[in-house]
């Protein structure tokens, strides 16, 4: 994960932590590298721009200059200051609602319907709870196919309802079912599109305000670079979601998406999806995240 953009920071920050002498200049110019690397790695210019300008006040006003390690004192504040980027602390997500439910939002094949199944497996051994999946892609019967076969392989059950054409009414009939029957999580997997179209979005809307979903969770593929950026802005002016999963991080991605994303959209990343298997998820820890990326 990340292992260019871990390379690079290294590189640049190694550059300082070899000086005898540490001067503002080298300072400068390290700040430079790192900012280089970061809009490689596909963070945007402005908040690469504003990170390292924050790094270096703080450096100043430290006195990194005449401290004892100050090799180890820059490392320290690049690293305050990606966790604070990424979000700083953990987020969890609300599961106080009885049943609470959670909408599923993301273009298709972002990895919605494995992470759907992943999260009720991961509420399931972890959480205690006992999570009904709801599978409400109206267009592609195969997707429902695709959450059938997640549901048996983690032991959950699905609500689905071939042939209905109301995403609306499958939502309102799954949570009254959940509520029937003991399910304390209803997790709706939506219909994603290829790109953002007026009638997705309009779509989502509408099951957003019937269910008031107690999270809403924006799934976004993190390979998809700047883009995952610009998506989840334009999911966020339509549904002020709760929370980012940032899929894909297993794969060759640059981690700009996981850097940048809070900053644009000011929500936090929540989980973050490390394969196709139902256990690759993990609690997103900015912090954890920070220290991966720092190698
Ligand atoms: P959806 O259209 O948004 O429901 O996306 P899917 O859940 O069908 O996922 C699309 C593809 O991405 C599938 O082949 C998944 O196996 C794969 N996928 C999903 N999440 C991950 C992940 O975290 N890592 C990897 N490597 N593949 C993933």
């Amino acid at each position: 994960m990340f292992d260019n953009l871990s390379d690079k920071l290294d590189n640049a920050l190694h550059v300082l932590k070899g000086h005898g002498q540490i001067t503002e200049v080298n300072v400068a110019e390290t700040l430079k590298e790192v900012r280089r690397a970061l809009v490689e790695a596909d963070v945007n210019y402005k908040i690469a721009k504003e990170f390292t300008s924050t790094v270096k006040e703080k450096a100043l006003g430290q006195d990194v200059l005449t401290a004892l390690k100050p090799g180890q004192l820059m490392v320290k504040l690049v690293k305050d200051e990606l966790t604070q980027l990424m979000g700083g602390e953990v987020e969890e997500i609300d599961l106080s609602g009885n049943p609470s439910v959670i909408l599923m939002s993301g273009l298709q094949g972002s990895g919605k319907t494995t992470f759907s199944g992943k999260l009720a497996n991961f509420l399931k051994t972890k959480k205690n709870k006992n999570p009904l999946l709801v599978a409400c892609d109206i267009y592609r019967p195969a997707a429902i196919n695709q959450l059938q076969i997640v549901g048996e392989q983690i032991g959950v059950e699905v609500f689905s309802d071939v042939g209905n054409q109301d995403p609306v009414a499958i939502s309102k009939a799954a949570i009254a079912h959940a509520k029937q029957n003991g399910f304390n999580v209803v997790i709706i997997d939506t219909a994603g599109r290829l790109a953002i179209d007026e009638a997705m979005m309009t779509e989502i809307q509408n099951i957003h305000t019937a269910v008031k979903p107690e999270e809403t969770l924006f799934v976004v593929d993190s390979m998809t670079g700047q883009d995952a950026v610009n998506t989840a802005k334009a999911f966020n002016d339509r549904l002020n979601f709760d929370g980012v999963i940032l899929t894909k991080l297993d794969g060759d991605t640059r981690g700009g998406a996981a850097i940048s994303i809070k900053s644009v959209v000011n929500k936090p990343i929540k989980f973050i999806g490390t394969g196709e298997k139902m256990d690759a998820i993990d609690v997103f820890y900015p912090s954890r995240m920070a220290d991966r990326i720092l190698g």
